[in-house]
């Protein structure tokens, strides 16, 4: 308890000394070639801009990877106004950033106004800095806590870094601090126009945020909802999550930007998928521990969890589960657990494909 309350700390506290990637990958030369020769070249200023989605008046969807779940590359989106654009998510390096700006470049010259990030994940944030140096105000929520960073922002920009590689992380520095820190359903106003920022609750992480167009009907949902794998709560929770999800479903959004993967054209069948597969896995899990059957033992026995969708990787159904299994455990000495909301959860599950 101490060491995680000492790193949010930390986390909190020290924006000054999270400025740069780490010296020590790039101040020796030698080891700055060796490393830049096992990633490919920075091309974001040759490479052609991002494929684009237009999903409502000056509403457009930057689609990233599909079929690659969470490992792929994320969807972004932007809102043209009269007095500037609203970029949501800014993917996961600079250079991936400087290829999005560009994509933006390719519609209007409109200055960018703000940044929303929908969380505090690297495959979202780590282009930041572009927006910012570009004029962008960061509107998120506060709480930048996940597990990819609990052995600091430095650990986390250097392993980064390992992923994306030298050249696409050039002119790094961490932007995600917002200047407009959202903790509670927020409307911004920008050129007459208006964009709801909806706080679904920690359901994939401590610092979710979604974009809401009224309007339109549109929803940038941010890794709540991803398309083409599993929805991770393991910086989260699958009672957020649940909880977000009948927030999505309240809006009732006629097109949906998952974080990952396809546009949801038909919101509902996704976000029914989703629900559908957070019961089952808490469901087993309720019963593994009402049973005292170890945990390791019932991930063994997990059932397909990503029914009808591409990605499926073991590893992250696994830690999905211990997360909810620790969060069944918790439940069960629980004395305040209600029995109706454990009656509707039952209801909400008996509608889903066996
Ligand atoms: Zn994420």
């Amino acid at each position: 308890m101490l060491a995680g309350a000492a790193s949010l700390g930390v986390v909190a506290a020290a924006p000054a000394q999270r400025a740069t990637i780490p010296r020590s990958l790039s101040a020796d030369s030698a080891t700055r070639a060796a490393l830049a020769s096992r990633y490919p070249r920075d091309r974001s200023d040759t490479l052609p801009a991002f494929p684009l989605r237009d999903i409502g008046p000056g509403i457009y969807a930057v689609l990233g990877d599909t079929g690659r779940g969470v490992e792929g590359r994320s969807n972004a989106g932007f809102v043209v106004t009269p007095a500037g654009v609203v970029v949501i998510d800014a993917l996961a390096s600079p250079g991936e950033g400087r290829v999005l700006l560009r994509t933006i470049r390719s519609v209007t010259s409109q200055p960018v106004r703000y940044l929303v990030l929908t969380h505090h994940h690297p495959d979202h944030t780590f282009g930041a800095i572009v927006f910012k140096h570009a004029g962008a105000r960061v509107v998120a929520h506060p709480d930048r806590r996940t597990l990819a960073n609990i052995d600091g922002d430095d650990r986390l920009a250097s392993d980064w870094t390992g992923v994306m590689g030298l050249e696409q992380m050039r002119g790094f520095a961490y932007a995600d601090t917002p200047d407009v820190p959202v903790r509670h359903d927020t409307t911004l106003v920008v050129g007459g126009r208006r964009i709801d920022i909806v706080r679904p609750g920690p359901a994939h992480t401590a610092g979710d945020l979604m974009v809401w167009l009224p309007a339109d009907r549109v929803l940038f949902a941010g890794d709540v909802l991803v398309e083409d794998g599993v929805s991770m709560m393991v910086d989260g929770s699958s009672t957020a999550m649940l909880g977000a999800l009948a927030r999505i479903d309240s809006l009732g959004p006629r097109v949906a930007v998952p974080g990952h993967g396809r546009l949801a054209m038909r919101p509902a069948t996704l976000i029914a998928a989703t629900r559908c597969y957070v019961l089952a896995l808490r469901d087993t899990m309720r019963r593994a521990v009402a049973n005292g059957v170890r945990m390791g033992q019932t991930i063994d026995q997990l059932p397909p969890a990503d029914r009808d969708r591409p990605v499926s990787l073991h590893s992250r159904l696994r830690r999905n589960a211990v997360r909810v299994y620790s969060e069944m455990e918790r439940a069960l000495f629980d004395a305040t657990a209600s029995k109706t909301a454990l009656a509707a959860e039952a209801r909400e599950r008996a509608a889903c494909p066996r």
